[in-house]
Protein backbone atom coordinates (compact mmCIF):
# COMPACT_ATOMS: atom_id res chain seq x y z
CA UNK A 1 0.00 0.00 0.00
CA UNK A 2 1.11 3.47 -0.93
CA UNK A 3 1.89 5.73 2.07
CA UNK A 4 -0.87 8.24 3.14
CA UNK A 5 1.08 11.52 1.60
CA UNK A 6 1.17 9.87 -1.87
CA UNK A 7 -2.35 9.09 -1.56
CA UNK A 8 -3.93 12.62 -1.25
CA UNK A 9 -1.12 13.93 -3.50
CA UNK A 10 -3.70 12.23 -6.74
CA UNK A 11 -6.73 13.84 -7.93
CA UNK A 12 -9.49 12.42 -6.86
CA UNK A 13 -12.49 11.65 -9.68
CA UNK A 14 -16.01 13.20 -8.70
CA UNK A 15 -19.24 14.47 -10.05
CA UNK A 16 -21.27 12.24 -12.44
CA UNK A 17 -17.94 10.61 -13.89
CA UNK A 18 -17.53 9.12 -10.25
CA UNK A 19 -21.13 7.55 -10.66
CA UNK A 20 -20.66 6.11 -13.85
CA UNK A 21 -17.52 4.31 -12.64
CA UNK A 22 -19.31 3.05 -8.93
CA UNK A 23 -22.46 1.79 -11.00
CA UNK A 24 -20.49 -0.02 -14.08
CA UNK A 25 -17.27 -0.68 -12.86
CA UNK A 26 -18.00 -1.52 -8.73
CA UNK A 27 -21.19 -2.98 -9.09
CA UNK A 28 -22.59 0.19 -6.39
CA UNK A 29 -26.42 0.67 -6.63
CA UNK A 30 -27.38 3.90 -7.61
CA UNK A 31 -29.32 5.53 -4.50
CA UNK A 32 -32.55 5.86 -6.29
CA UNK A 33 -34.66 3.17 -4.42
CA UNK A 34 -33.75 5.27 -1.35
CA UNK A 35 -35.57 8.46 -2.70
CA UNK A 36 -38.93 7.64 -2.13
CA UNK A 37 -38.49 6.38 1.46
CA UNK A 38 -38.41 8.87 3.66
CA UNK A 39 -34.88 9.67 5.24
CA UNK A 40 -34.90 7.64 9.06
CA UNK A 41 -33.09 10.24 10.96
CA UNK A 42 -29.78 9.06 12.19
CA UNK A 43 -29.81 8.37 16.10
CA UNK A 44 -27.67 10.86 17.74
CA UNK A 45 -25.04 9.82 19.50
CA UNK A 46 -24.16 12.67 21.82
CA UNK A 47 -24.33 12.12 25.18
CA UNK A 48 -26.85 13.38 27.82
CA UNK A 49 -24.30 16.02 30.10
CA UNK A 50 -22.90 14.03 33.18
CA UNK A 51 -23.51 10.42 31.77
CA UNK A 52 -20.16 8.61 30.29
CA UNK A 53 -20.39 6.29 28.02
CA UNK A 54 -19.08 2.92 29.96
CA UNK A 55 -18.17 -1.34 28.57
CA UNK A 56 -18.94 -3.59 30.57
CA UNK A 57 -17.83 -7.18 29.64
CA UNK A 58 -19.27 -10.61 30.28
CA UNK A 59 -18.44 -13.91 29.81
CA UNK A 60 -20.89 -16.00 28.10
CA UNK A 61 -21.34 -20.03 27.65
CA UNK A 62 -23.37 -20.38 23.96
CA UNK A 63 -25.18 -23.67 22.95
CA UNK A 64 -23.72 -25.67 20.30
CA UNK A 65 -26.45 -24.23 18.10
CA UNK A 66 -25.37 -20.66 19.29
CA UNK A 67 -21.54 -21.30 18.52
CA UNK A 68 -22.27 -22.63 15.10
CA UNK A 69 -24.58 -19.67 14.27
CA UNK A 70 -21.93 -17.13 15.63
CA UNK A 71 -18.94 -18.80 13.67
CA UNK A 72 -21.18 -17.78 10.56
CA UNK A 73 -21.65 -14.69 11.90
CA UNK A 74 -17.95 -13.79 12.74
CA UNK A 75 -16.85 -15.75 9.39
CA UNK A 76 -19.37 -13.17 7.38
CA UNK A 77 -17.88 -10.06 9.45
CA UNK A 78 -14.69 -11.15 8.42
CA UNK A 79 -15.47 -11.56 4.95
CA UNK A 80 -17.54 -8.43 4.82
CA UNK A 81 -14.76 -6.52 6.53
CA UNK A 82 -12.27 -8.03 3.59
CA UNK A 83 -14.72 -7.45 1.28
CA UNK A 84 -14.90 -3.81 1.68
CA UNK A 85 -11.78 -3.08 2.21
CA UNK A 86 -10.98 -4.17 -1.08
CA UNK A 87 -13.67 -2.43 -2.90
CA UNK A 88 -12.27 1.04 -1.70
CA UNK A 89 -9.32 -0.09 -2.70
CA UNK A 90 -9.84 -1.28 -5.75
CA UNK A 91 -12.00 2.17 -6.38
CA UNK A 92 -9.17 4.11 -5.70
CA UNK A 93 -6.47 2.71 -7.40
CA UNK A 94 -8.23 1.93 -10.59
CA UNK A 95 -10.56 4.66 -10.97
CA UNK A 96 -9.63 7.03 -8.49
CA UNK A 97 -13.17 6.86 -6.66
CA UNK A 98 -13.87 7.82 -3.24
CA UNK A 99 -16.33 5.02 -1.73
CA UNK A 100 -17.91 5.93 1.49
CA UNK A 101 -20.10 4.01 4.06
CA UNK A 102 -23.50 4.73 2.61
CA UNK A 103 -21.89 3.25 -0.93
CA UNK A 104 -20.38 0.07 0.85
CA UNK A 105 -23.64 -1.00 2.17
CA UNK A 106 -25.62 -0.75 -1.18
CA UNK A 107 -22.39 -2.56 -2.07
CA UNK A 108 -23.52 -5.15 0.34
CA UNK A 109 -26.97 -5.40 -0.74
CA UNK A 110 -25.25 -6.45 -4.44
CA UNK A 111 -23.34 -9.33 -2.76
CA UNK A 112 -26.33 -10.99 -1.03
CA UNK A 113 -27.98 -11.26 -3.80
CA UNK A 114 -24.72 -12.93 -5.67
CA UNK A 115 -25.49 -16.92 -5.57
CA UNK A 116 -22.22 -17.58 -4.40
CA UNK A 117 -22.01 -14.92 -0.77
CA UNK A 118 -26.23 -15.66 -0.43
CA UNK A 119 -25.03 -16.73 2.44
CA UNK A 120 -25.09 -13.64 4.05
CA UNK A 121 -28.38 -13.74 4.25
CA UNK A 122 -28.12 -15.94 7.31
CA UNK A 123 -26.60 -12.80 9.19
CA UNK A 124 -28.20 -10.09 10.34
CA UNK A 125 -27.53 -7.17 8.24
CA UNK A 126 -27.07 -4.43 10.79
CA UNK A 127 -24.04 -6.77 11.94
CA UNK A 128 -22.54 -6.88 8.51
CA UNK A 129 -23.11 -2.88 8.35
CA UNK A 130 -21.17 -2.79 11.65
CA UNK A 131 -18.24 -4.39 9.87
CA UNK A 132 -18.70 -2.12 7.16
CA UNK A 133 -18.79 0.72 9.43
CA UNK A 134 -15.19 -0.43 10.96
CA UNK A 135 -13.69 -0.31 7.43
CA UNK A 136 -14.81 3.46 7.31
CA UNK A 137 -13.40 4.14 10.71
CA UNK A 138 -9.87 2.45 9.74
CA UNK A 139 -9.74 4.49 6.84
CA UNK A 140 -10.69 7.46 8.72
CA UNK A 141 -7.74 7.08 11.31
CA UNK A 142 -5.55 6.21 8.49
CA UNK A 143 -6.35 9.02 6.18
CA UNK A 144 -5.83 11.30 9.39
CA UNK A 145 -2.68 9.95 9.76
CA UNK A 146 -3.39 8.19 13.18
CA UNK A 147 -2.60 4.54 11.73
CA UNK A 148 -1.28 2.37 9.19
CA UNK A 149 -3.10 1.41 6.33
CA UNK A 150 -5.82 -0.95 7.29
CA UNK A 151 -5.11 -4.81 6.46
CA UNK A 152 -7.25 -7.71 5.47
CA UNK A 153 -8.69 -9.86 8.60
CA UNK A 154 -7.06 -13.22 8.64
CA UNK A 155 -8.95 -16.25 9.60
CA UNK A 156 -7.65 -17.43 12.68
CA UNK A 157 -4.64 -14.29 13.42
CA UNK A 158 -7.55 -11.49 13.91
CA UNK A 159 -9.92 -11.39 16.70
CA UNK A 160 -13.40 -12.83 16.01
CA UNK A 161 -16.13 -10.29 16.77
CA UNK A 162 -19.59 -8.93 15.56
CA UNK A 163 -21.33 -5.61 16.83
CA UNK A 164 -24.97 -5.59 17.11
CA UNK A 165 -26.75 -2.28 17.30
CA UNK A 166 -29.64 -1.52 19.18
CA UNK A 167 -32.00 -3.07 16.58
CA UNK A 168 -30.03 -6.40 16.37
CA UNK A 169 -30.68 -7.48 19.81
CA UNK A 170 -33.51 -7.99 22.15
CA UNK A 171 -32.92 -6.70 25.94
CA UNK A 172 -35.22 -8.09 28.65
CA UNK A 173 -34.45 -6.69 32.25
CA UNK A 174 -34.32 -9.57 35.04
CA UNK A 175 -36.95 -7.15 37.87
CA UNK A 176 -35.59 -9.26 40.34
CA UNK A 177 -32.18 -8.55 39.59
CA UNK A 178 -32.29 -5.11 38.11
CA UNK A 179 -29.08 -4.46 35.84
CA UNK A 180 -29.17 -8.23 34.67
CA UNK A 181 -31.30 -10.01 32.24
CA UNK A 182 -32.18 -11.66 29.13
CA UNK A 183 -29.91 -10.80 25.78
CA UNK A 184 -31.23 -12.68 22.52
CA UNK A 185 -29.19 -12.39 19.59
CA UNK A 186 -30.38 -11.43 15.94
CA UNK A 187 -31.25 -14.86 14.36
CA UNK A 188 -30.77 -16.50 17.82
CA UNK A 189 -33.97 -17.93 18.87
CA UNK A 190 -32.38 -18.94 22.64
CA UNK A 191 -30.77 -15.75 25.03
CA UNK A 192 -26.96 -16.08 25.89
CA UNK A 193 -26.20 -18.11 28.66
CA UNK A 194 -24.25 -14.96 30.50
CA UNK A 195 -22.45 -15.01 33.38
CA UNK A 196 -23.54 -12.00 35.38
CA UNK A 197 -19.94 -11.14 37.12
CA UNK A 198 -21.36 -7.75 37.98
CA UNK A 199 -24.84 -6.00 37.27
CA UNK A 200 -25.32 -3.23 34.28
CA UNK A 201 -26.59 -0.28 35.95
CA UNK A 202 -30.13 -0.42 36.81
CA UNK A 203 -32.60 0.20 34.35
CA UNK A 204 -30.35 1.15 31.58
CA UNK A 205 -30.66 -0.60 27.64
CA UNK A 206 -27.46 -1.43 25.98
CA UNK A 207 -26.48 0.97 23.24
CA UNK A 208 -24.73 -1.77 21.58
CA UNK A 209 -22.99 -4.92 21.90
CA UNK A 210 -19.87 -6.49 20.65
CA UNK A 211 -19.87 -10.21 20.46
CA UNK A 212 -16.29 -11.62 20.62
CA UNK A 213 -14.34 -14.99 20.65
CA UNK A 214 -10.88 -14.80 21.34
CA UNK A 215 -8.00 -17.07 20.25
CA UNK A 216 -8.90 -19.73 23.88
CA UNK A 217 -12.42 -20.33 22.64
CA UNK A 218 -13.68 -17.86 25.00
CA UNK A 219 -16.93 -16.04 24.28
CA UNK A 220 -17.11 -12.87 25.66
CA UNK A 221 -20.25 -10.36 25.30
CA UNK A 222 -19.57 -6.41 25.83
CA UNK A 223 -22.09 -4.15 26.61
CA UNK A 224 -21.95 -0.37 26.02
CA UNK A 225 -23.97 1.83 28.27
CA UNK A 226 -24.85 5.38 28.76
CA UNK A 227 -24.10 5.65 32.79
CA UNK A 228 -24.31 8.61 35.33
CA UNK A 229 -20.97 8.79 37.06
CA UNK A 230 -20.42 11.28 39.73
CA UNK A 231 -17.28 12.93 39.69
CA UNK A 232 -15.23 12.30 42.74
CA UNK A 233 -14.56 15.60 45.14
CA UNK A 234 -11.44 17.66 44.33
CA UNK A 235 -8.26 16.26 45.71
CA UNK A 236 -6.58 19.55 47.31
CA UNK A 237 -2.55 19.00 48.71
CA UNK A 238 -3.37 19.25 53.08
CA UNK A 239 -4.23 22.69 53.45
CA UNK A 240 -4.13 24.16 50.65
CA UNK A 241 -5.88 25.29 47.35
CA UNK A 242 -3.04 23.63 45.02
CA UNK A 243 -4.51 20.51 43.48
CA UNK A 244 -2.59 17.59 43.94
CA UNK A 245 -0.53 15.89 41.42
CA UNK A 246 1.35 12.59 40.56
CA UNK A 247 3.87 12.10 37.72
CA UNK A 248 3.98 8.77 36.07
CA UNK A 249 7.10 7.39 34.53
CA UNK A 250 6.43 4.79 32.26
CA UNK A 251 9.72 2.43 31.94
CA UNK A 252 10.88 -1.09 31.74
CA UNK A 253 12.49 -1.88 34.58
CA UNK A 254 9.33 -1.20 36.56
CA UNK A 255 6.15 -0.80 34.52
CA UNK A 256 5.25 2.54 36.40
CA UNK A 257 7.09 4.81 38.56
CA UNK A 258 5.33 7.25 40.60
CA UNK A 259 7.68 10.64 41.90
CA UNK A 260 6.99 9.59 45.36
CA UNK A 261 9.08 6.63 44.88
CA UNK A 262 6.54 4.15 44.50
CA UNK A 263 7.12 1.44 41.94
CA UNK A 264 4.17 -0.65 40.36
CA UNK A 265 6.53 -3.68 38.95
CA UNK A 266 5.51 -6.43 36.10
CA UNK A 267 3.69 -9.10 38.58
CA UNK A 268 5.47 -12.28 39.45
CA UNK A 269 3.13 -14.23 37.20
CA UNK A 270 3.66 -12.74 34.36
CA UNK A 271 7.32 -13.19 34.62
CA UNK A 272 6.55 -17.08 35.16
CA UNK A 273 3.85 -16.87 32.13
CA UNK A 274 6.75 -15.83 29.94
CA UNK A 275 8.85 -18.41 30.95
CA UNK A 276 6.11 -20.53 30.22
CA UNK A 277 4.99 -18.74 26.85
CA UNK A 278 9.19 -18.54 25.97
CA UNK A 279 9.27 -22.49 26.08
CA UNK A 280 5.70 -23.34 24.39
CA UNK A 281 7.12 -21.22 21.60
CA UNK A 282 10.18 -22.79 21.22
CA UNK A 283 7.59 -26.34 21.16
CA UNK A 284 5.78 -25.19 18.39
CA UNK A 285 9.24 -24.09 16.55
CA UNK A 286 10.00 -28.08 16.54
CA UNK A 287 6.37 -29.05 15.62
CA UNK A 288 5.57 -29.82 12.01
CA UNK A 289 3.39 -27.14 10.48
CA UNK A 290 -0.02 -28.24 10.04
CA UNK A 291 0.38 -30.91 12.67
CA UNK A 292 -2.36 -32.01 15.08
CA UNK A 293 0.55 -31.63 17.81
CA UNK A 294 1.21 -28.47 16.37
CA UNK A 295 -2.28 -26.69 16.83
CA UNK A 296 -2.43 -28.25 20.55
CA UNK A 297 0.67 -26.14 21.34
CA UNK A 298 -0.84 -23.01 19.16
CA UNK A 299 -3.96 -23.30 21.66
CA UNK A 300 -1.93 -23.50 24.43
CA UNK A 301 -0.16 -20.28 23.65
CA UNK A 302 -2.75 -18.22 22.53
CA UNK A 303 -4.89 -19.54 26.07
CA UNK A 304 -1.86 -17.90 27.80
CA UNK A 305 -1.85 -14.98 26.08
CA UNK A 306 -5.58 -14.48 27.21
CA UNK A 307 -4.31 -14.97 30.78
CA UNK A 308 -1.50 -12.39 30.75
CA UNK A 309 -3.71 -9.68 29.46
CA UNK A 310 -6.69 -10.20 32.28
CA UNK A 311 -3.79 -10.42 34.40
CA UNK A 312 -2.40 -7.37 33.93
CA UNK A 313 -5.60 -5.62 32.97
CA UNK A 314 -6.89 -6.63 36.62
CA UNK A 315 -3.86 -5.20 38.20
CA UNK A 316 -3.53 -1.82 35.94
CA UNK A 317 -7.42 -1.39 36.78
CA UNK A 318 -7.25 -1.29 40.56
CA UNK A 319 -3.81 0.53 40.41
CA UNK A 320 -5.54 3.59 38.05
CA UNK A 321 -8.73 3.54 40.13
CA UNK A 322 -6.51 4.52 43.15
CA UNK A 323 -4.16 6.89 41.38
CA UNK A 324 -7.36 9.09 39.89
CA UNK A 325 -9.02 8.89 43.65
CA UNK A 326 -5.81 10.09 45.50
CA UNK A 327 -4.91 12.67 42.52
CA UNK A 328 -6.37 15.60 40.82
CA UNK A 329 -3.93 16.17 37.56
CA UNK A 330 -2.19 13.41 36.27
CA UNK A 331 1.42 13.26 34.31
CA UNK A 332 2.10 11.21 32.01
CA UNK A 333 4.36 11.47 28.98
CA UNK A 334 3.62 11.18 25.50
CA UNK A 335 3.38 7.50 24.84
CA UNK A 336 5.52 7.70 21.24
CA UNK A 337 8.58 8.35 23.90
CA UNK A 338 8.11 5.26 24.77
CA UNK A 339 9.89 3.23 22.19
CA UNK A 340 10.91 -0.42 22.65
CA UNK A 341 14.38 -1.53 23.07
CA UNK A 342 15.32 -4.33 21.29
CA UNK A 343 17.69 -6.41 23.39
CA UNK A 344 16.91 -9.25 21.82
CA UNK A 345 19.56 -10.68 19.50
CA UNK A 346 20.62 -14.14 17.27
CA UNK A 347 18.60 -17.01 17.68
CA UNK A 348 15.06 -16.53 18.60
CA UNK A 349 15.40 -12.80 18.34
CA UNK A 350 12.24 -12.75 17.04
CA UNK A 351 10.30 -14.47 18.91
CA UNK A 352 11.59 -12.13 21.93
CA UNK A 353 10.60 -9.45 20.47
CA UNK A 354 7.18 -10.33 20.37
CA UNK A 355 7.77 -11.44 23.72
CA UNK A 356 8.64 -7.78 24.91
CA UNK A 357 5.59 -6.70 22.94
CA UNK A 358 3.02 -8.67 24.76
CA UNK A 359 4.87 -8.43 28.19
CA UNK A 360 5.49 -4.41 28.08
CA UNK A 361 3.61 -2.75 25.29
CA UNK A 362 0.31 -3.35 25.44
CA UNK A 363 0.56 -2.50 29.32
CA UNK A 364 1.11 0.56 28.23
CA UNK A 365 -1.61 1.27 26.23
CA UNK A 366 -4.20 -0.39 28.69
CA UNK A 367 -2.62 1.89 31.48
CA UNK A 368 -2.82 5.10 29.21
CA UNK A 369 -6.49 3.90 28.27
CA UNK A 370 -7.50 3.85 31.58
CA UNK A 371 -6.08 6.88 32.81
CA UNK A 372 -7.63 8.30 30.22
CA UNK A 373 -11.54 7.35 30.76
CA UNK A 374 -11.70 7.20 34.30
CA UNK A 375 -9.80 11.14 34.40
CA UNK A 376 -13.36 11.89 32.30
CA UNK A 377 -15.32 9.95 34.77
CA UNK A 378 -14.28 11.57 37.90
CA UNK A 379 -13.50 15.22 36.86
CA UNK A 380 -9.66 14.41 37.10
CA UNK A 381 -7.29 16.32 34.72
CA UNK A 382 -4.45 14.05 32.61
CA UNK A 383 -1.24 15.57 31.29
CA UNK A 384 0.61 14.86 28.79
CA UNK A 385 3.70 15.73 28.28
CA UNK A 386 5.64 16.87 25.31
CA UNK A 387 7.84 13.46 23.86
CA UNK A 388 10.35 15.90 23.52
CA UNK A 389 10.40 16.78 27.32
CA UNK A 390 13.91 15.40 28.27
CA UNK A 391 12.52 14.35 31.76
CA UNK A 392 15.37 11.42 32.49
CA UNK A 393 18.40 14.22 31.72
CA UNK A 394 16.80 16.91 34.38
CA UNK A 395 17.70 17.08 37.77
CA UNK A 396 15.19 17.75 39.84
CA UNK A 397 16.37 19.06 42.32
CA UNK A 398 18.26 22.43 40.74
CA UNK A 399 17.10 21.85 36.97
CA UNK A 400 20.53 21.26 35.67
CA UNK A 401 20.53 18.94 32.48
CA UNK A 402 23.09 16.31 31.46
CA UNK A 403 24.10 14.76 28.90
CA UNK A 404 22.15 12.19 27.98
CA UNK A 405 22.07 8.64 29.67
CA UNK A 406 21.90 5.11 28.29
CA UNK A 407 18.96 2.59 29.28
CA UNK A 408 21.16 0.53 31.74
CA UNK A 409 22.19 3.86 34.03
CA UNK A 410 19.46 3.31 36.66
CA UNK A 411 20.97 5.68 39.30
CA UNK A 412 23.54 8.65 39.07
CA UNK A 413 24.85 11.54 40.88
CA UNK A 414 23.86 14.92 39.49
CA UNK A 415 27.18 16.76 39.84
CA UNK A 416 26.19 20.65 40.46
CA UNK A 417 24.05 19.78 42.99
CA UNK A 418 25.16 16.52 43.99
CA UNK A 419 21.64 15.23 44.92
CA UNK A 420 21.67 11.25 44.03
CA UNK A 421 18.60 9.97 41.67
CA UNK A 422 16.78 6.79 40.65
CA UNK A 423 16.48 7.19 37.35
CA UNK A 424 12.75 6.53 36.95
CA UNK A 425 11.97 8.43 40.44
CA UNK A 426 13.49 11.64 38.87
CA UNK A 427 12.12 11.23 35.56
CA UNK A 428 8.16 10.77 37.57
CA UNK A 429 9.16 14.42 39.48
CA UNK A 430 10.52 16.06 36.16
CA UNK A 431 7.09 14.95 34.47
CA UNK A 432 5.19 16.25 37.58
CA UNK A 433 6.77 19.89 37.39
CA UNK A 434 6.27 20.13 33.89
CA UNK A 435 2.54 18.71 34.15
CA UNK A 436 2.04 21.43 36.46
CA UNK A 437 3.25 24.09 34.78
CA UNK A 438 0.89 23.43 31.85
CA UNK A 439 -1.55 22.82 33.89
CA UNK A 440 -1.59 26.03 35.36
CA UNK A 441 -1.21 27.75 32.03
CA UNK A 442 -4.24 26.34 30.87
CA UNK A 443 -6.53 26.37 34.48
CA UNK A 444 -5.11 29.89 34.61
CA UNK A 445 -7.45 31.58 32.35
CA UNK A 446 -10.54 29.86 33.35
CA UNK A 447 -13.58 31.47 34.34
CA UNK A 448 -14.13 30.22 38.49
CA UNK A 449 -16.45 27.86 38.89
CA UNK A 450 -15.12 25.87 34.92
CA UNK A 451 -13.71 22.76 35.36
CA UNK A 452 -10.49 21.74 33.75
CA UNK A 453 -10.47 19.81 30.60
CA UNK A 454 -10.07 16.48 31.13
CA UNK A 455 -7.13 16.32 29.10
CA UNK A 456 -4.18 18.40 28.38
CA UNK A 457 -2.09 17.65 25.58
CA UNK A 458 1.66 19.20 25.45
CA UNK A 459 1.65 18.67 22.03
CA UNK A 460 -1.59 20.21 20.88
CA UNK A 461 -0.75 23.85 23.08
CA UNK A 462 1.42 25.22 20.81
CA UNK A 463 4.26 26.68 22.79
CA UNK A 464 7.51 26.24 22.50
CA UNK A 465 9.68 24.06 24.87
CA UNK A 466 11.18 25.28 27.74
CA UNK A 467 14.78 25.94 27.59
CA UNK A 468 16.29 24.32 30.65
CA UNK A 469 19.46 25.53 31.64
ZN1 LIG B 1 21.13 18.83 40.47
Amino acid sequence: MRRHAELTKLQAVNGTEAERVKRDALGIAGRRKHHTRKATPLRSHTKEAGTHHRVYRFRFYPTIEQAEQLGRTFGACRWVYNEGLALRAEAWEQHRVKVGFAESCRALTGWKRVEDTAWLKDVSSTVLQQALRHVDQAFTRFLNGQTRCPERKKKGRSRESATYVRTGFKWVEDPALPGTGLITLAKQSEPLRIRWSRALPAGVVPIRLSVTRDKAGRYFVAALVEERIAPLAAAFLPDTQEPKAVGLDLGLASLVTLDDGAKLDHPRLLKRYAEKLARLQRELHNKVRGSNNRNKVRQRIARLYTLISDVRKDMLDQFTTRLVRENQVLVVEDLSIVTLPRPAHGKGRRRKARLNEAILDAGWGELLRQLHYKCAWYGRTLVIVDRFFPSTRLCSACRSKRPKIDLSVREWTCSPCGAVHDRDVNAAANLRVEGMRLYGQVTVGLPPGTTAPTVIRASELKEPLPTAC
